[in-house]
This record gives C-alpha cells, structure tokens and sequence, in this order.
C-alpha cells in the first residue's frame, strides 16, 4: 500500500473550558490575556486518528495546517512534539475577521496548494465558534465527499476507509473513498502525549517571522536543518481572491456577545404541580421565550 498525505486542520482557541470571572470583558468581548491559548480539543483527536494511520501505512505523512495568528506556531510545534511530520501556518492580517465560508475558502486554498492530499481530518468543532461548519465547508470547497462525527477509525487503505460516526439516536459505519475529509468527534480516542524527543528538537522549530528575533545560533540550527523551519503562507502564497478572505469574505458578523448571569430575584421556584406547571407555560408563551 502506498504512503497517504493526510493534512490535519487545527484551530488555536482560547481556553473556554476554565473561565474564571474576569474571562469576559465589559463590552462582552472575550479576554485572551486571561484565557490561555490552546490547541482545539477535538483537533488533537484528529490529530491522533492521523497519527495511528501514520503508525499503520508505512511513508505516511502528517501536516497541521492551521489559520491563524503568529502566535499560532505554538500549536504547530505541539502537533510536531506529538508526531506530526510538518506544519503550515496560513497567517496574514487580511485573513483577519473571517467566518467560517471565508476560513474554509482559505483553508481549501492551502489544501489545493499542499497538493495530491489522500485524507484531510478535523475537529467536529471548536471551542470558541462552536459551529462545526468549517469542515463540511471546506469539503465542498475542494471537491471531496465528507464524513463527519468520527468516533472510531475501523480501516484504511489508499483507495478506502472504513469509519464509525456517531449520530443522535446511534452509530453509523461508514465506507468511504479516498480522498475525504472526515471530521473527529471528542469521544475519539485521546491524543498521546508529547514525545521527549520530539520536544527536544521541534523546540527550535520556527516560522520566519519568529526566526527573525532570534539570535545567530538559533538561526544557524534552523538553516542546517530544514525540518525546523515553519512555513507561513500569505494570501498571495495560496492564490487567494481578495474578496473571499478576511471581513470582505464573510457575510456573518458577530455583532454582539451577551454575559448573561441569572440571578436570584430570574429564579423562580416551582412545585411539580399542574397549576404551577401551566403558570409557568403562560408565562413562557407570554413573554415568546415558547409559542
Ligand atoms: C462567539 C462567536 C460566534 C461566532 N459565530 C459565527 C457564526 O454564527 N457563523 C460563522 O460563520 N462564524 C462565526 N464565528 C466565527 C468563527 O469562529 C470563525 O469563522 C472560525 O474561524 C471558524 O469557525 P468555528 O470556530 O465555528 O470552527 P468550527 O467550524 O466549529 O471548527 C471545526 C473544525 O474546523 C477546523 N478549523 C476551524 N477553524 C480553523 C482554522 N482557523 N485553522 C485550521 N482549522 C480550523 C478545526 O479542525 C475545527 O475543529 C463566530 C465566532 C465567535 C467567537
């Protein structure tokens, strides 16, 4: 069986698991300085499906390709610490503000440009959109068939992979062809660990724009060894139009974002009951939180 390139989208969020007090700001704004950032949950277990095929098919290669800030080498050089072969960061102010048509338009254009990929996997969803479209999204914008809700990796070949996805009411197995884009659910098997001596090289792993603040010997231990040099993709590097990257290519705005706080004199205390019951649904009607 020939070798896959499987590309393995993976998304830099804030931590949203451990919000303290201060995790919103006054004008409903999340507060990164606060929220540390951290590798999307369900991409790791993307990234470990990836990895097990790599430990299956001999020559297999695994590339993180991520959207994001500079910042976002950091979860490049964790999927390196974990085994992934390379990584790309698609990172330019222009790719700033963009919902999920304009992220999954730029990360099928860094998918074509990656060229002859077998397996494309991601997240279900992320942690701080939570829409779980980009992946369906970015399918449809390379052309592949998609599937989605992965919980368990049943066979692979370089023509087909057999998969379990877990739907509402049960789970569905699934043969699909190859190339696909399969999306990973959190119940997946969980990510190995970082690797010590991955940790020990991948450490001076960098992007351009990092290695031009280091000092000489940093620089000098990159430029031996290219497997430490982070490519960063611009929108010109992916052939993007201008008009479907970024604010001009994302017709959904955030407009606002709510802290809503219950507090006591909202709470209301009912008997199981008929009459507190139908009191309850009157009110619910009344004011069209029902109906
Ligand atoms: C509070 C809030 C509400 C939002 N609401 C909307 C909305 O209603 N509609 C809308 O279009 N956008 C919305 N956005 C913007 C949305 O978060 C971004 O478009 C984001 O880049 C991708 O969407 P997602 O986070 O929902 O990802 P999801 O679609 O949930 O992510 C699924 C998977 O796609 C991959 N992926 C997603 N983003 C990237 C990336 N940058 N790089 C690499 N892989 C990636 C990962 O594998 C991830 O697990 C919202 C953002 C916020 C903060």
């Amino acid at each position: 069986m020939r070798p896959l390139k499987i590309v393995v989208l993976a998304k830099q969020v804030p931590d949203t698991r451990n919000v303290g007090p201060d995790a919103m700001k006054e004008d409903g704004t999340v507060n990164r300085a606060v929220l540390p950032a951290i590798f999307n949950p369900d991409d790791l277990n993307a990234l470990e499906m990836a990895l097990q095929i790599k430990d299956r098919v001999k020559g297999t290669e695994v590339i993180i390709l991520t959207m994001g800030p500079k910042r976002a080498a950091d979860l490049i050089r964790e999927g390196l610490y974990r085994g992934a072969d390379t990584g790309i960061m698609v990172s330019d102010r222009r790719f700033g503000g963009a919902d999920t048509l304009a992220t999954s338009y730029t990360l099928s254009m860094a998918i074509k440009k990656i060229c002859n990929v077998d397996l494309v996997v991601g997240g279900v969803q992320a942690i701080d959109g939570d829409t779980a479209q980009t992946g369906p999204q970015t399918a449809e914008k390379i052309g592949y068939p998609q599937v989605t809700y992965i919980e368990e990796l049943i066979d692979i070949s370089d023509t087909f992979a057999i998969v379990k996805r877990r739907l509402e009411k049960g789970v569905e197995t699934v043969k699909t062809p190859l190339p696909v884009l399969m999306t990973v659910s959190g119940t997946y098997d969980e990510c190995r660990p970082r690797n010590a001596k991955k940790v020990m090289k991948y450490k001076y792993a960098r992007t351009f724009t990092e290695l031009e603040r280091e000092p000489d010997h940093i620089k000098a231990r990159i430029e031996s060894d290219k497997s430490l040099f982070i490519p960063e993709w611009t929108v010109e590097d992916i052939n993007a139009e201008h008009e479907k990257i970024g604010l001009p290519g994302s017709p959904t705005k955030v407009k606002d974002v709510e802290n809503v706080v219950l507090t006591a004199k909202e709470a209301k205390v009912l008997n199981s009951n008929d009459t507190d019951i139908d009191l309850m649904m009157g009110e619910l009607i009344g004011s069209h939180i029902i109906g």
